[in-house]
């Protein structure tokens, strides 16, 4: 925890009285997530085709957003471990959707995408790979999609909502870098609410995260828990 964590503290009890989680995780829920991130967490599949993905058997969670949104430290803070970001960052993995398994959970790396709107060919191939992934996979609970808490939703982020809505997966923002936003965050977060009501698939809460200062990871780990024990 950085020096301004109390400050933060009073600050995110402020933001969660705007935007309460669903349900506020109870020690249980924390204590599920802790114990399902405290698994291993296996690389096992690489995917750019339809045919190269691994079998649909386990709850799945899948990853998204730009390129430096905070991803593999999101990650390696959710499961103590540098697995994914070295899997990651191995060359010719970075169009691929990577998977890793864990005990009760599959987590999904998504490639990521640029900062600015994103070009044709990559909204192309995105197009295409996003619901040759997506269709079917029954296991598929949700997908989180990272958004930088200095800058809100971006152009590209839009366009990539847009693909989410379109190929009908359920998605959930996760705000990143939380200890570098500013004291007006309310206000971004107030229009990103407005935001998220005209996307049909996107979930109406937001995950508040700093990967650096630890914060949100633990409500994080019991949310996706939750996400890998419900039923349908
Ligand atoms: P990725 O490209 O989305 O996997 O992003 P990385 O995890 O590699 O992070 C990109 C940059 O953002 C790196 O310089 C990280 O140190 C920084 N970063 C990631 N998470 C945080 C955070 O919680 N707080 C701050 N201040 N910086 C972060």
């Amino acid at each position: 925890m950085g020096d301004h964590a109390p400050r933060r503290r009073g600050q995110v009890a402020a933001l969660l009285a705007l935007f309460p989680p669903e349900p506020a995780p109870d020690a249980a829920m924390i204590e599920a997530g802790r114990l399902l991130f405290a698994q291993e967490c296996r690389f096992v599949a690489a995917a750019a085709l339809e045919h190269e993905l691994p079998p649909d058997t386990l709850p799945e969670v899948a990853f998204l957003g730009r390129s430096n949104v905070g991803k593999s430290s999101l990650v390696n803070a959710l499961t103590g471990r540098t697995t994914l970001a070295r899997v990651s960052r191995t060359p010719g993995r970075t169009r691929q959707i990577l998977f890793f398994e864990m005990t009760r959970l599959m987590l999904v790396d998504l490639p990521g995408y640029g900062f600015a709107a994103a070009p044709k060919h990559e909204i192309e191939r995105w197009s295409k790979l996003m619901p040759r992934y997506a269709k079917g996979r029954a296991g598929l609970k949700r997908a989180l999609l990272l958004i930088d808490a200095r800058h809100g939703f971006m152009p590209a982020d839009r366009d990539f909502m847009t693909l989410l809505d379109q190929a009908a997966v359920s998605y959930q923002i996760v705000l990143t870098k939380y200890d570098k936003a500013p004291g007006a965050l309310g206000k971004t977060l107030e229009a990103m609410a407005a935001e998220l009501k005209t996307h049909t698939a996107a979930h109406p809460q937001m995950h508040l995260t700093s990967a650096h200062e630890g914060f949100g990871i633990a409500e994080l780990r019991a949310a996706v828990a939750t996400l890998a024990a419900a039923k349908e």
